[in-house]
């Protein structure tokens, strides 16, 4: 269980180095990764802003952040229950399994994902 654990900090910790590199580099050069979604079809995916949203946020600018992309922060908060859910079951059994732990859960961000990414590209937010 403690080797798992260190593992698990490891990649957690590798994970905010390269965000925190990437929103240096980004903050240094003014550009992020383009979506490739929306360089294929013109139409805006669901994440499209987050990286935007997120350099805003490290800048404490909230309302900025929500114009890039105002699901952003429920999207956050279900990584982060995924994340969690995910890091502690790995830790306490060994088996890496990516799920929040309840259907309903996952059910429902994933409706309220497709609403969001139709409603996004017919009002163009
Ligand atoms: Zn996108």
């Amino acid at each position: 269980m403690k080797k798992r654990t260190l593992r698990v900090v490891l990649f957690l910790s590798a994970a905010a180095a390269v965000i925190c590199l990437y929103t240096l580099i980004m903050d240094k050069t003014g550009h992020g990764l383009p979506c490739i979604f929306r360089k294929v079809t013109g139409f805006r995916c669901p994440g499209c802003g987050n990286t935007h949203a997120l350099h805003c946020l490290a800048r404490l600018e909230f309302a900025q952040a929500l114009r890039w992309n105002a699901l952003m922060p429920l999207e956050a908060v279900f990584a982060a229950w995924l994340i969690t859910a995910t890091s502690l079951r790995y830790i306490k059994t060994g088996k890496y399994i990516l799920t929040t732990g309840s259907e309903k859960v996952n059910i429902a961000f994933l409706a309220v994902i497709l609403l969001w990414w139709i409603v996004r590209n017919i009002i163009g937010i």
